[in-house]
């Protein structure tokens, strides 16, 4: 690997921030640390800051940025605060740049790091799915590189023969089934945040792990493979394998399937996207298939899982539905995170702002914007008239 690679982590308190770090610490002189993210722990984001030895740190909350000064005072580390500074933090040009902001919040800064034209690990899938085409389109123009961090793009990346690339057939996304595989659908529509964000083989953040409950995770991921990988909607199919053992599969067209396996520990994925096209070394376990013993695959069950078909609906309907869908979802998780609806109306919040609004495909990054915020406004209105 070549010494003293540049890395810039946006959201570097989360879940997939944290991973990284761990991993970048694990390996003195490899990496130099650039700039460091968050939206408003100070407290996190200063002390990775300190322990990383990075040049600098920006928190998206200027309410806090005082505080942000304070705590990073007489260590020579920049700071910054701001959505406009988290964007200049991630246009400092750094060689690698982990994308682990949750939410559309991440699309304004992944556009402006991929400005820079290098290697982009991409973990950020709902500005994927909001921007789709122009945020490919974006690394194609710049040049930059993007290397998909999601466990099962990342399988899906290692599993691709990218010589051959008309010899693929189908792409097949793994799905755990998350922590109400087999809760009984009554029980299931009053689950409180705790019991959803329970996540029975990954420990992430809040957000996501809703997300896994309703399956709308795996919605967003058949939309981001569809970006990622240029695959058409038809040739993209989920399984549920309750062990994540394999993290997902690619089908060639001679009937060979490609998987990747491995213990359910992002910093695998994470580690094969800081290191490529070589590998590193991990701390991570390795697999025991044989005290494993077995393997499951079942189909996703449609009735308990509406999310799923929203998510293929939107991603089929193209245009403006994969950003209002994803917007809608992120409202609706926020409110059920907040104890303000239940966790059976997420779906129903979805679907229904997905049928009141319908504008024009965006074509610019401030459309994508518009359409996101204006989805969000009307999934208020939804909660408030309809659910509440
Ligand atoms: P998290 O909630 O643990 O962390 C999110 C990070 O984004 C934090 O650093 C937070 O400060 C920052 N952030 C949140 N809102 C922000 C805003 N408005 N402006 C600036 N920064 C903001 O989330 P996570 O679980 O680490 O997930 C991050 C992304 O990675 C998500 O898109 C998720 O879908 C994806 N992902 C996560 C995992 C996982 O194992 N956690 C796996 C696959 C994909
Ligand atoms: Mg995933």
């Amino acid at each position: 690997m070549t010494a003293c690679k540049t890395v810039t982590i946006l959201g570097a308190t989360g879940s997939v921030g944290q991973s990284t770090l761990d991993l970048i610490q694990r390996s003195p002189g490899i990496f130099s640390v650039e700039a460091l993210t968050a939206r408003s722990d100070v407290e996190g984001l200063a002390k990775a800051a300190r322990a990383s030895s990075a040049k600098c740190a920006v928190i998206a909350d200027t309410a806090r940025f005082q505080d942000l000064k304070d705590a990073l005072a007489g260590t020579g580390i920049e700071v910054g605060a701001g959505e406009d500074a988290i964007a200049d933090a991630a246009r400092r040009g750094a060689d690698w740049t982990m994308a682990a902001i949750v939410g559309c919040a991440g699309l304004m800064p992944v556009m402006a790091a991929l400005e820079g034209g290098k290697t982009l690990a991409f973990a950020n899938k709902e500005a994927l799915v909001s921007a789709g085409s122009l945020m490919i389109d974006a690394a194609k123009r710049h040049g930059a590189t993007l290397l998909p961090v999601d466990s099962e793009h990342n399988a899906i990346f290692q599993c691709l023969d990218r010589s051959a690339p008309k010899g693929v057939s189908r792409i097949i996304l793994t799905a755990s089934g998350g922590p109400f595989r087999t809760t009984p659908l009554d029980e299931m529509a009053r689950a409180t945040p705790a019991q959803a964000v329970a996540h029975p083989n990954w420990s992430m953040g809040a957000k996501i792990s809703v997300d896994s409950a309703t399956m709308m995770n795996k919605g967003l991921e058949l939309i981001e493979a569809h970006h990622l990988f240029a695959m058409p909607a038809d040739r993209l199919d989920v399984v549920i394998h309750p062990q994540s053992v394999i993290h997902s599969m690619v089908e060639y067209i001679d009937g060979s399937v490609l998987a990747q396996l491995g213990p359910a520990d992002m910093r695998i994925p994470i580690a094969h996207t800081l290191a490529w096209p070589e590998r590193m070394d991990t701390p991570c376990e390795r697999i025991d298939l044989a005290a494993i013993g077995r393997l499951d695959f079942t189909a996703p069950d449609v009735l308990r899982f509406p999310a799923l078909k929203l998510a293929r609906d939107a991603m089929v309907a193209g245009g403006a539905a994969p950003a209002i869908l994803n917007a809608a979802n992120e409202a609706a998780v926020a409110a059920f995170l907040a104890g303000e609806i239940g966790f059976g109306n997420i779906v129903t919040v979805v679907a229904r702002v997905l049928d009141r609004y319908a504008p024009d495909e965006p074509l610019s990054l401030p459309d994508v914007l518009a359409i996101d915020k204006e989805a969000r406004r009307i999934a208020l209105a939804v909660m408030e008239s309809v659910i509440a």
